[in-house]
């Protein structure tokens, strides 16, 4: 059951839905409210107690989903973790070659954006660039799935293999972006 924005009572959930950053419920009322993982704006400030944790704990909060096997937690919050740390070092990079970006034209850029400067800027190398890569394209295979839908055990395996990556890269991108702003 999820309290409806709209009825202002509980419904029970019929349907939640992958999408960008988040879940889309839909309630038995026939109402649908987006459920965000994260939301990120430039001063990081974040939408609720949730996404404050997974902003202070992003690598922990990765791990715990690897080992409670939600492997759909771990590469979305991967993805969304790695552009978030990603932004912040291409912010820090522009300001010290003297190519200062607006905030908001970086808040904008998608994911795969920021991966392709990251690595063109040579911040990135090549095997976090492929890995991170990897783990977008699963997460984008994820979020056109039903996020209740059973897998196979192969997209299993290859949901656990992208987990782990982006445990990698979010680990390499967050102590990147602390010794940039040192
Ligand atoms: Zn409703």
């Amino acid at each position: 059951m999820r309290d409806c924005p709209h009825c202002k009572m509980p419904r029970k959930v019929v349907r939640v839905e992958v999408i960008e950053n988040g879940k889309k419920v839909t309630l038995e009322c026939g109402h649908s409210f987006r459920d965000l993982a994260v939301v990120i704006n430039e001063t990081l400030k974040t939408s609720d107690s949730v996404s404050v944790m997974i902003m202070k704990e992003p690598v922990e909060e990765i791990r715990k989903a690897i080992q409670d096997h939600d492997y759909f937690k771990a590469v979305t919050y991967g993805c969304t973790i790695f552009e978030h740390f990603g932004k912040l070092v291409l912010i820090s990079h522009f300001r010290k070659i003297e190519r200062p970006i607006g905030k908001d034209r970086i808040k904008y850029m998608t994911l795969e954006a920021v991966i392709i400067m990251l690595y063109t800027a040579k911040l990135i190398d090549d095997p976090i660039y492929n890995a991170i890569l990897r783990v977008k394209d699963v997460r984008n295979d994820f979020i056109h799935e039903d996020a209740s839908i059973k897998f196979t055990p192969e997209q299993q395996e290859v949901a656990r293999k992208s987990s782990d990556h982006a445990l990698v890269c979010v680990k390499f991108i967050k102590a990147l972006h602390e010794s940039m702003v040192k």
